[in-house]
């Protein structure tokens, strides 16, 4: 979803790397049995996603399925999808020209849509594009054994139903492509609020809360497994709410927060995506009282501009934001904080525009993920608004923030030479075995010569000497 930003060298935008990512365990291909059926799985889109992904592979598992790298093996060939702009849809659609020339050399194998793409284009892939067999929206996964089933046997097969309680509290996903050392745990679906460029609440629905004891189950085995960090993951977090149906105590997300850190002092808690309108002081006092619960708050602002927030319905202004930043200064000094932005929303000035520049520069975040506007069919902005800013305008506008935001990360970092960092051994740096990577409290990359007898799962202490805007380099000390 994220590619299709002209971005300058350095710049990240959200896992832009994975995007199209195939999604495997190494330890299945061995235990696959001789003539059991195969599953492929590409997924785009947001962390949500890919842990959707890992939540269809435990249910094709269970199903007797095993999960395969190459698409020639497959018997199964299924896309995780993402709606959020228009490019991404374009992307799936190109990969769907691929498996239809796969189906036309092998015309056993199926082939499935799956995730935030289903419930717009169903009918478009069964009926018009016919090349699709199956298509799954986010809360029909326990459905696909028997939806696959039917379409083998010709049928082709659909279900894209909403649900107002799924949450897949009891389903533990298969951890596909995982460094062993750190996880994302699903911990709410769907969103209510209603942001006017979003396409989410109407792809993935109502939100809903899962029940924290299998949220902290599931945190306590990945720590009995090894992993040492936990993501808790949600279309906003902060509304988290669960109500105890036989005492009627509830949880909210400081509750939840500080029960996943008590599982084990050595197991980091992070946590995405919080919203300004609902992130209390509340939870900041909880981050304060936890050493294991990182200092780093991924906080979107989208716009500088408060008439945009209006039209974008975010709920909140800029003085709002500045107060939000404020508090978390007071209470985390230590915090770093990231962002979402959106250039070119519809009737943006330049004026408004440079309220974004001087928003990314006043925050001082350490990074953001940067968009320009891409309209969605059937949002509230789609209906509302006319698309108006050109496309060169909001690319340039884009630009403008990338540039500004790898300065302002540099800057950051720059204040990071000579400190001493704890940091998580995740494996082996990109460039070089010969070094390790991991991230400290503030979710910054550090990379560092590796050292005899350490592994990755181990903390050590990391003194920074060099900086670029997105890794701090250093050495044990
Ligand atoms: N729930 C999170 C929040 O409210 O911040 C983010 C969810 S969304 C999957 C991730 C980001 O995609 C958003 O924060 C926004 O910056 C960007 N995004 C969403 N819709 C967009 C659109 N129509 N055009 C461009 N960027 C968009
Ligand atoms: Fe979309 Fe807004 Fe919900 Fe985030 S909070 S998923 S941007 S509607």
């Amino acid at each position: 979803m994220y590619d299709n930003n002209p971005t300058l060298e350095g710049v990240k935008t959200i896992d832009e790397a994975r995007q199209g990512q195939v999604l495997f365990r190494e330890q299945w291909d061995h235990t696959a049995v001789a003539g059991g059926k195969q599953f492929y799985i590409e997924s785009y889109g947001c962390q949500m996603n890919f842990s959707d992904s890992e939540i269809v592979a435990s249910i094709l598992g269970e199903a007797g399925f095993t999960a395969t790298r190459n698409l020639e093996d497959s018997d199964l060939i299924l896309i995780n999808t993402c709606s959020i702009r228009e490019k991404a849809e374009e992307t799936v659609r190109k990969r769907l020209r691929v498996f239809e020339l796969m189906k036309k050399q092998r015309p056993g194998i199926l082939v499935g849509v799956l995730g935030c793409m289903a419930e717009r284009l169903k009918k478009q892939f069964l009926e018009e594009e016919k090349l699709v067999d199956l298509v799954v929206g986010p809360d029909a996964y326990r459905d696909l054994p028997n939806l696959i089933g039917s379409a083998e046997e010709g049928g082709r097969m659909v279900n894209v139903l909403l649900s107002r309680e799924e949450t897949y509290a009891d389903i533990s996903p298969v951890r596909l492509e995982s460094n062993g050392i750190t996880a994302f745990i699903s911990i709410m679906r769907g969103c209510d609020n209603m942001c006017s460029f979003c396409v989410v609440p109407f792809t993935r629905g109502r939100e809903r809360s899962r029940d924290p004891f299998s949220i902290v189950a599931e945190a306590t085995a990945l720590f009995e497994n090894g992993y040492r960090e936990v993501t808790l993951l949600g279309q906003n977090v902060d509304s988290y709410k669960w109500t105890n149906p036989e005492t009627g105590e509830r949880v909210s997300f400081a509750n939840l927060l500080e029960m996943t850190a008590l599982v084990h002092p050595d197991l980091r808690v992070r946590f995405s995506t919080s919203h300004p309108k609902d992130m209390t002081d509340e939870v900041l006092h909880v981050m304060a009282r936890y050493d294991n619960i990182c200092k780093y708050i991924h906080l979107p602002v989208q716009s500088g501009n408060s008439r945009i927030l209006e039209r974008m319905n975010r709920t909140y202004d800029r003085p709002w934001y500045e107060q939000r930043i404020a508090a978390i200064r007071r209470i985390l000094p230590e915090a770093a904080v990231s962002s979402d932005i959106i250039t070119g929303f519809c009737s943006e000035t330049e004026e408004e525009h440079r309220d974004t520049l001087s928003m990314v520069e006043w925050a001082d975040f350490s990074m953001s993920f940067m968009f320009f506007y891409s309209e969605r069919p059937g949002t509230l902005a789609a209906r509302k608004y006319a698309d108006d800013v050109p496309e060169e305008v909001k690319k340039r506008r884009l630009n403008e923030v990338i540039r500004l935001q790898n300065a302002v990360s540099l800057r950051h970092n720059q204040r990071d030479i000579g400190r001493t960092f704890r940091v998580l051994i995740e494996g082996n740096s990109r460039k070089s075995d010969r070094d390790f990577c991991g991230r400290n409290t503030q979710n910054k990359m550090v990379v560092f010569p590796k050292k005899e007898g350490l592994k990755p799962g181990e903390y050590i202490w990391v003194k920074v000497r060099e900086v670029s805007s997105a890794t701090l380099l250093g050495e044990i000390v």
